[in-house]
């Protein structure tokens, strides 16, 4: 079972207060790990395939006090560094991560494929993303555009988006 963990807050070491949460959800286990903050309108991402306790905190961000993490349990596509969550809308105005299964997934992806969008993963999760840019199109709200997206998935899942402005959104 996957772990999701977000900070929004007054702190400025967003991503070190994800990775120690996600350190105390390590024993539900998982074969990945993602961490993503948003700092200064851009989204600063590192995600690999391995443990999150080998890694002792993520230097490579600026400060910040809006970040989300991710542990994978793979259920859709294979264990690797692409696959790892969060995953990037196509423009970068956004990461999202997932805990589920998107259980109608390869239908959307075959509607969405054939409308243009490009996908950089096997997963499942990367359809939500998609999913939701294309419902933005029409929206043209994020909140909306998540909600209808969301709606359509089938199976039990759990969401997660930060972006580049630092907004954190959830939905279960
Ligand atoms: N279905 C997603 C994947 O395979 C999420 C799995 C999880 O809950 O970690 O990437």
């Amino acid at each position: 079972m996957c772990g999701i963990f977000g900070y929004c807050g007054y702190r400025d070491d967003a991503a070190k207060i994800v990775v120690a949460g996600l350190k105390r959800l390590d024993y539900r286990g998982y074969d990945s790990w993602g961490v993503a903050e948003a700092s200064d309108e851009k989204i600063y991402l590192e995600k690999k395939a391995g443990k999150i306790s080998d890694v002792d905190s993520i230097t490579s961000f600026p400060k910040s006090g809006r970040a989300i993490a991710h542990t994978r349990w793979a259920t859709t596509g294979a264990v690797n560094d692409v696959n790892a969550h969060p995953h990037f809308a196509t423009d970068k105005s956004f990461v999202l991560a997932q805990n589920g299964i998107v259980e109608n997934y390869e239908d959307i992806k075959a509607t969405l494929l054939k409308k243009g969008y490009k996908f950089l993963s096997t997963t499942d999760t990367e359809v939500i993303v998609r999913l939701i840019e294309n419902e933005l199109k029409e929206k043209k709200d994020l909140l909306k555009a998540i909600r209808s997206a969301f709606l359509q998935l089938e199976g039990r899942n759990t969401i997660i988006l930060i972006t580049k402005e630092g907004e954190i959104i959830a939905a279960r």
